[in-house]
């Protein structure tokens, strides 16, 4: 996610249109060769998709982002919605908990690109607190001692050039580099320095991990308003049951002749039938083989899954009595270089090697301070925000996952973990009450099967597997073209597949993208059936930007 704070702007020439720019414009053009799929395998022409005015239904799996957006853009179009969401809330990944007081997100916390992005619009809508960040950072080294202000600039912008050449690079040469090769030998070969970099991304498809331009905004008041926003349209109008996890997808033509219908089936034994149903179950959970389909999904669709990777970031918020780390200068508009030098917002511990019992494998931290009311205005709070990655996060997801979040355990495993970190931080002492935390709450995304164990999508090198193999790609297969077949879905079938695995590649993994696929979803399912050429006054049809909750396409 960090790469994403980048643009494409540095790397690609004025007036050139990246792979990621082509692609968010063919997704808004693709919606007639889907339909015209479909008609081959029905039998159907556009007259009879036009006079198609049964009532249609529609099974939407989970409701996170993609599946309330969906439903929305379905709901706005006559179309019958069921949702089925295996959690008894709606969100998904989009969660808040009570940190003393204060919403705190346990998904994302960060819009990623300010330009054309609907969930910047539907925050501007819903009143919600968007912040920017200071980009100050303060890094210490593997001793715990701060590299000076003007070489941690240099060493950020040393890395920022390096990972624009791996933009450049993987954007340009995809085709001829290796699945093995990660960014981190690329920045090894560039700088012949370890530390700077620890992730495991295959540099191949680095060029996925481009974003949206613009800004990223910190959203200070949590997503809360944006998803009440987003679920307004299926809670007043679709049939939402919660708490019901479905295990099956069955498709009753196959077996008994008639309609083509699909059969769901939950935990519960209940069973429904769909005209069609949009699968938003994360990533991370189709790739444990749950729920199951009947007959099994098509083989493009089979190794996608299996390809495409999920990430695992967490998130730890520590909360003390008041913000031992902020001096009276810093929250002053003439904040010294010498404040700035120390800690204002962000610090980095590069492979700390000063806490070997804690961290024996020195894995790096990163941290955002929510103190200031500058930044933060009335949401400010004296909370350090600690985002651990990979095997850091299982790690302490490990340690804390039998323990109540109220118990003394669970505050001292984690206050243990982090305390070699914020030690370091301005004004500490271990003896002042106000160094003490008061509160801590870490996420627990990888023990949780709903959130397909992890994060988000991204994209790793193949791990290597007990029996020798690799778990990945096969020989000559392209991940861009098994993200595509998961957004094709099976039509013929009326299975889809939405979420943010599906999503244009300038959003993949991001909340953007998750929200963009559920429209996508929702307007090739209109389509399919002949609504949306009424409604969408035409062939140019757009994704939205999410101005006054509905998709531009929407008329
Ligand atoms: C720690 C963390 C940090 C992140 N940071 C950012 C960020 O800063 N910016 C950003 O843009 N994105 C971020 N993301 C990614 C973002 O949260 C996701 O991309 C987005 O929320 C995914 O939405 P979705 O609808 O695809 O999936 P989800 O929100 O996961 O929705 C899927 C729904 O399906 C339900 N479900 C699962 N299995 C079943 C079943 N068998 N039957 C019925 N229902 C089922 C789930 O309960 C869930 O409600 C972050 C994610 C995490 C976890």
């Amino acid at each position: 996610m960090e790469a994403k704070a980048h643009s494409k702007q540095s790397y690609t020439k004025p007036g050139q249109i990246s792979w990621m720019e082509e692609d968010l414009a063919q997704c808004s053009r693709d919606f007639a060769p889907l339909a015209e799929e479909r008609d081959a395998e029905t039998g159907r022409d556009d007259v009879s998709r036009a006079k198609d005015e049964r009532k249609i239904h529609v099974g939407v799996i989970g409701a996170g982002f993609a599946g309330l957006r969906c439903a929305e853009i379905l709901l706005d179009h006559g179309v019958q919605v069921t949702v089925l969401e295996a959690r008894n809330r709606l969100g998904g990944r989009v969660h808040q908990e009570n940190l003393l007081g204060h919403a705190v997100d346990m998904g994302p916390n960060w819009i990623h690109g300010t330009l054309n992005n609907p969930i910047l619009n539907l925050a501007k809508q819903t009143g919600t607190t968007l912040s920017t960040v200071e980009d100050h950072p303060c890094v210490f080294d593997q001793n715990g001692e701060v590299i000076s202000h003007d070489k941690a600039t240099e060493l950020l912008d040393l890395v920022w050039e390096i990972i624009t050449e791996a933009f450049k690079y993987s954007n340009e040469e995809s085709s001829n580099i290796s699945l093995e090769r990660s960014l981190k030998d690329f920045f090894i070969d560039q700088i012949g320095k370890k530390g700077l970099s620890q992730q495991d991304q295959t540099l191949k498809y680095f060029w996925l991990e481009e974003c949206l331009d613009g800004d990223n905004l910190y959203v200070a008041s949590s997503h809360a308003k944006i998803l009440y926003k987003i679920a307004d349209k299926a809670l007043k109008h679709a049939d939402i049951h919660l708490r019901t996890k479905v295990i099956n997808f069955e498709n009753k033509s196959s077996l008994e002749g008639g309609d083509r219908k699909v059969r769901v089936t939950s935990t519960e034994n209940q069973t429904w039938e769909f005209d069609d149903v949009v699968v938003t179950i994360p990533l991370g959970a189709l790739k444990c083989g749950t729920p199951k389909f009947e007959p099994p999904l098509s083989p493009a669709i089979t190794n996608a899954i299996k390809n495409t990777s999920y990430s695992r970031l967490e998130k730890v918020y520590i909360t003390f009595p008041r913000a031992f780390w902020e001096s009276p200068e810093s929250e002053s508009t003439t904040t010294t270089t010498t404040t700035k030098s120390t800690f204002q917002s962000f610090a980095n511990f590069l492979h700390p090697i000063y806490s070997p019992s804690e961290n024996p494998q020195s894995w790096t931290l990163e941290v955002n301070s929510l103190s200031s009311t500058i930044t933060f205005g009335t949401h400010a709070q004296p909370t350090l925000l600690f985002g651990i990655y990979g095997p850091c996060a299982t790690h302490i997801t490990s340690a804390i996952n039998t323990l109540s979040p109220s118990s003394p355990e669970y505050f001292h495993v984690i206050d243990d973990f982090f305390r070699p970190y914020y030690a370091l931080l301005p004004n500490y002492d271990a003896t002042n009450p106000h160094c003490r935390p008061r509160a801590v709450l870490a996420t627990n995304w990888q023990n949780d099967e709903l959130a397909g164990y992890g994060s988000y999508m991204n994209f790793k090198t193949p791990e290597p597997r007990e029996d020798g193999g690799e778990e990945g790609l096969g020989e000559g297969s392209r991940l861009e073209d098994d993200i595509r077949a998961l957004r094709v879905g099976m039509p013929e079938r009326g299975i889809w597949f939405a979420g943010d695995h599906t999503a244009p590649f300038v959003a993949l993994g991001t909340l953007t993208g998750a929200y963009w696929s559920g429209e996508l979803v929702g307007m090739r399912i209109l389509k399919g059936y002949g609504r949306a050429l009424e409604s969408v006054g035409g062939k140019e049809v757009v994704i939205g930007n999410g101005e006054n909750g509905r998709g531009a396409g929407d008329g």
